[in-house]
């Protein structure tokens, strides 16, 4: 079973004026999809054998969009309005959110299907979620954000990290707990700051590692300590991973004890980065008090570094933005990206790795044979899109259109 695409905008190469200025050049085709992958790509002059095909009408096509640091379980979507309540500190927020996990864990499903949904409408084909497995609610939140996954994955495939959010160490039950996750649908383990809210990097970093062998899984831990206290949780988790010849993946999310190093030092932990396989992930925090961490470094050093929304509505923020896309954008405003290669080149971030078009302006996205999955926008070409962040966006995952 196939669908032919009529009129979709792809971009084909780039065109540079005398000037220096460069332009996007697109065009318009016929594509045949289907669960299988791309069949046929047809210039929009030629005819199509088929009478049903789906008018695309000019709209650009993106690789679908990825989510890669996200709370499902945590959101507030769904019920009514709640503004947060102010703390002095994480330990504060901690307690906090302690007292409503067990009421808000009876609407874990329902939540995290509006989450997925807006997800799904925004463009997003794929989401890593991490999900609460604390001494409050044990595994009640992944119970619910599990079934909100199943229902909607037709439409995207999903990661779920297995994430102590009130401490590995604290609460004796918790390491058992986690590892009750992984046997039961958890595929990556979590991790939070081993110094902030462990105070025993080694002890904190150790276990980790211990349970993650055990079940052969990914790392994806929350790296919110600064400074130096921050660095040294990174490094010393990498000596470890060489030493103790760890062999699955590591992200780093926030990993906020890069952003102070000097710029030789951000490049030289980069290349350690890269060796060892660590992936960082990052909301693009641009507020007054936060300092972004070297994304523009790390990835020139190889580090992939990927983006995500984080929690959203809920009892740590009151925003609601919940889109990727905004994510890139924001980051090519607070980088100063402004011209054409280097903000379509930044939509990599959300697509793992995947562009229309290469460094020098060569079409390498879609070929026949790739995944049909795309993300249809209102847009001239991708750098009009992460700058005038397009409404109406329509998603197709394997072929299938989502609405
Ligand atoms: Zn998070």
């Amino acid at each position: 079973m196939s669908t032919w695409l009529r009129n979709v905008r792809l971009e084909i190469g780039e065109t540079t004026y005398e000037d220096g200025s460069i332009q996007t050049v697109t065009d318009l085709f016929h594509i045949q999809v289907a669960k299988e992958g791309i069949q046929t790509i047809l210039l929009a002059t030629e005819n199509i054998p088929v009478e049903d095909a789906i008018d695309m009408e000019g709209k650009l096509a993106l690789p679908a969009f990825k989510e890669m640091h996200n709370h499902l379980d945590k959101t507030y979507l769904s019920l009514g309005w709640r503004a947060c309540r102010p703390v002095k500190n994480l330990s504060e927020r901690l307690a906090l959110e302690a007292v409503e996990l067990e009421e808000l864990a009876e609407t874990a499903e329902q939540r995290a299907s509006a989450m997925i949904e807006m997800h799904l409408s925004n463009g997003v084909n794929h989401i890593r979620t991490h999900v609460n497995i604390d001494p409050f609610i044990k595994l009640k939140n992944l119970e619910g954000v599990k079934k909100a996954l199943k229902a909607y994955e037709d439409y995207l495939t999903y990661e779920i990290v297995a994430f102590p959010q009130h401490g590995l160490l604290a609460h004796e039950e918790v390491p058992d707990l986690l590892r009750q996750a992984l046997a039961s649908g958890a595929t990556i383990l979590g991790g939070l700051d081993p110094a902030g809210i462990d105070k025993d990097i080694e002890k904190s970093l150790q276990l980790t590692m211990d349970i993650a062998k055990e079940y052969d899984v990914d790392v994806d831990m929350h790296l919110h300590d600064r400074g130096q206290v921050g660095f040294y949780t990174m490094d010393k988790w990498l000596d470890m991973v060489k030493e103790q010849d760890y062999m699955r993946s590591t992200a780093f999310s926030h990993a906020f004890g890069l952003s102070k190093l000097t710029p030789p030092m951000q490049k030289r932990f980069s290349k350690k980065m890269r060796e060892h396989n660590v992936e960082i992930m990052s909301t693009i925090p641009i507020s007054i008090n936060s300092q972004l961490i070297p994304i523009d470094i790390m990835r020139a050093e190889g580090v992939k570094v990927a983006l995500g929304c984080d929690g959203f509505y809920d009892s740590w923020s009151p925003y609601v933005p919940g889109d990727v896309l905004e994510k890139v954008h924001n980051f090519c405003d607070y980088t100063g990206k402004s011209d054409e290669r280097s903000l379509r080149e930044s939509l990599s971030l959300i697509t793992q790795g995947v562009i229309p078009l290469n460094g020098e302006g060569v079409q390498v996205w879609p070929m026949v044979g790739d995944e049909a999955s795309f993300v249809f926008v209102d847009a001239s070409c991708s750098a009009e899109a992460v700058a005038r962040l397009p409404k109406d966006r329509q998603l197709m995952q394997k072929g299938m259109l989502y609405k």
